[in-house]
């Protein structure tokens, strides 16, 4: 393989691939016109499209993805029963192992008071559905359910061992709306994955669970102008992921993700640790892949373009300089496919 750095294949933590289409128009309109639910224009489109003619796009961005060296997903699939399928294929076909994370397609704009233990006959419907189809499930955030329907989950989920993710204070309105208390008393029974947690203090993540928690730079700093306290997570002992969020706003690249991770928080965070978030600690809660004696490779394996390298230089040199460009190979057990 000449003078390159094998590594396991990444994980993508947070990916939503739905909205690919919309990227044009991004910045044209107020970010929750565009994916907001359920007002916003992803979801009014998805609501009418035909699954099929998403299709190729489909291939076409994942096909991206698994060049950036990235082995493993945990997909949003909103409207989860009419685009589960063709995603699912899509991503499977290019080689990815994709956790699937299906949106139940009933969801309250607002719980009223009065309601929390209604249960909305359509979203159980759903969360069934996912569940005898061995399904994660994916919630909006935990304002979009009834106290009800968000136990519902957890329990049905839960007890498969299936995942359960679910947006947590990305937004200030949100987290005045105590999405946190919400989630905490009710979502830490199964499997969940909580999403960017953008404005919790120190406090507030020392009532964290050790569940997996995601952070999505990129998108944080797009959408809401801020970095989660991804060293309060670590403080905390929590083995925070990374993910790069919706496909429409930011490329699905782990690298600019991990730079720019590096550069915001220098000090806070060392590049080992940085790469634990794209692999190890991924493979730690199950998805993903380490590179070890005796299990089937899921490896990539990444150019070095100058000589001499000093060994003490390597988690340095790879949250700073490799790109999409030094990519070599995937190596997939006894399959090497060459990507550059
Ligand atoms: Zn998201």
């Amino acid at each position: 393989m000449g003078n390159t750095l094998l590594i396991p294949q990444l994980t993508n933590a947070h990916v939503h691939v739905l909205d690919y289409f919309l990227m044009d128009i991004f910045n044209k309109y107020y970010i929750d016109d565009v994916v907001g639910a359920p007002y916003g224009l992803k979801y009014y489109y998805l609501r009418r499209v035909n699954p099929e003619s998403l299709r190729n796009g489909l291939a076409m961005v994942f096909r991206r993805i698994r060049n950036y060296g990235i082995g493993c997903l945990l997909a949003i699939i909103e409207y989860g029963r009419l685009f589960t399928d063709v995603v699912i294929n899509e991503a499977r076909r290019v080689g990815l192992c994709i956790i699937p994370l299906a949106e139940p397609s009933a969801f309250r704009v607002y719980v009223k008071p009065g309601e929390e233990e209604d249960v909305d006959e359509g979203f159980e419907d759903d969360v069934r559905y996912f569940v005898d189809n061995g399904l994660g499930v994916s919630l909006i955030s935990p304002l979009n359910y009834t106290m009800a329907e968000l136990r519902l989950v957890s329990r049905l989920s839960g007890s498969r061992g299936l995942p359960i993710s679910t947006h947590v204070s990305e937004t200030e309105d949100t987290y005045l709306d105590n999405d946190l208390g919400r989630a905490l008393t009710t979502l830490v029974t199964g499997n969940t994955v909580f999403v960017h947690l953008t404005q919790l203090s120190e406090e507030d993540l020392a009532k964290i669970p050790t569940l997996p928690v995601v952070t999505c730079p990129r998108s944080n700093i797009e959408f809401v102008g801020r970095l989660a306290r991804v060293g309060a997570m670590l403080r905390r002992g929590l083995k925070p992921l990374i993910g790069t969020d919706n496909v429409a706003l930011i490329e699905p690249d782990l690298w600019d993700e991990m730079k720019v991770m590096r550069l915001l928080m220098n000090g806070e965070l060392n590049s080992h640790t940085i790469l634990n978030m794209a692999t190890s600690w991924a493979w730690s809660w199950g998805f993903g892949y380490i590179i070890r004696e005796g299990e089937t490779m899921r490896g990539v394996a990444l150019r070095i373009g100058y000589e001499n390298m000093s060994l003490d230089y390597v988690y340095e040199y790879l949250t700073t300089r490799i790109s999409s460009g030094d990519i070599v190979y995937l190596i997939d057990g006894s399959s090497i496919t060459r990507i550059t």
